[in-house]
């Protein structure tokens, strides 16, 4: 299932919107819409915009305009990520903000810090130009005018925005600069676990931020929830990650793919296969057809053949011809985010158009277990 689709190309790099993030644009244009609070002399929030018409028209285009705001943010790291030759995949606007994927970062600190700052940095720098803007215009326009208010509010949510990526907690943009302070005095996995611990414990934190205002009665703040529990699992999957790629450093494919090579060929019936895997307890094959790799078969491909037809399949009718292949010489990191991307579990391995092994999940664990011995 499709989830996020493209909506265009800024620099090279495509942007896509999440199917989550067209929910959220109602819901911010609503919270906008009732808010209305001066903030240094002028309004924050268009709830006291009239008529509702008008009112209804600025909380959408801000709801709009605050996601080009998060997609120019991201922008900002990905520019300083290009400056040092690492390739953007993609910027993906989510509920929660936006995400850059980008190629494996280069574990170099200064590098990094400077990647994590261009973000904030992007959002400042629009904050303080919305906000200078906001309290020029005035003097054109009227003070109540909506176009002063959009500009003062659109100023001080940016403002918000950079502060609030800013905090130190990891994976947020001030827990990667936090992390890169930390690499120059120690280990890289060290620093990233210690920077996820600082990131786990502001989590925490905001949780319960979230959550007490019930003791008094209030209603909890959901939001702060969601982001909580966001930077919780955002920072155990990040060190976990990174003490895999690390510990996977200078691992080639080849050292460790399985290289007795068990093959099938398309014209094996489905039961002829079953046995096969049943005797030789492998979950997987590669189709073989004139010494060429023609597609994968794997047990649940088999167990969607109702048992009657089983002698009368064979396996190129139900093998999976899209495959996705890894050379031996590429880096078993790689070779990781490829399986874990594209939820595979054996990745055929090629050289000059002939498979020369294959290379499994358990492969990759085992090699990570030794590794970080
Ligand atoms: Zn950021």
């Amino acid at each position: 299932m499709k989830s996020a689709f493209q909506i265009g190309k800024i620099a090279g790099i495509p942007v896509r919107l999440h199917l989550t993030f067209l929910a959220i644009i109602p819901v911010i244009a609503y919270i906008f819409a009732i808010t209305s609070v001066p903030f240094f002399g002028k309004l924050y929030g268009f709830g006291a915009v009239e008529p509702p018409l008008i009112r209804w028209i600025y909380s959408f285009v801000f709801a709009i305009l605050l996601f080009v705001c998060v997609g120019l943010h991201e922008l900002g790291h990905s520019m300083v990520a290009m400056r040092y030759g690492i390739k953007i995949k993609s910027i993906t606007l989510y509920i929660i903000g936006g995400v850059a994927a980008m190629e494996e970062i280069p574990r170099k600190p200064s590098k990094e810090a400077l990647m994590a700052v261009a973000g904030p940095a992007v959002s400042g720098a629009i904050g303080a130009i919305c906000i200078i803007l906001g309290s020029k215009l005035p003097i054109i326009l009227n003070n109540g005018h909506p176009f002063t208010t959009l500009l003062w509010t659109l100023g001080i949510i940016n403002i918000i925005l950079m502060g609030f990526n800013l905090i130190p907690a990891f994976p947020m943009d001030g827990g990667r600069i936090l992390r890169a302070g930390l690499a120059t005095k120690m280990p890289y996995v060290a620093a990233t676990r210690q920077a996820a611990s600082i990131g786990k414990i502001f989590a925490v934190i905001m949780g319960l931020m979230g959550v007490i205002p019930i003791t008094y009665g209030q209603p909890i703040n959901p939001w702060l929830i969601i982001i909580a529990s966001f930077i919780y699992i955002g920072a155990s999957e990040e060190a976990k990650a990174t003490s895999i790629s690390v510990s996977l450093e200078g691992v080639q494919v080849k050292d460790i793919m399985s290289t007795d090579l068990q093959t099938v060929s398309p014209d094996m019936t489905v039961r002829e296969l079953l046995n096969m895997m049943f005797h030789e307890k492998h979950r997987s094959y590669p189709v073989l057809q004139n010494n060429k790799l023609a597609g994968i078969v794997t047990l649940t491909d088999v167990q969607k053949v109702d048992k009657e037809i089983r002698d009368s399949t064979n396996v190129g009718d139900i093998m999976v011809k899209k495959i996705y292949v890894i050379e031996p010489h590429a880096g078993a990191s790689e070779a990781m985010k490829k399986m874990v991307t594209m939820r595979i579990r054996r990745l055929p391995v090629m050289e000059n158009g002939n498979l020369v092994g294959v290379l499994s999940r358990s492969d990759l664990l085992r090699a990570v277990e030794l590794c970080s011995e």
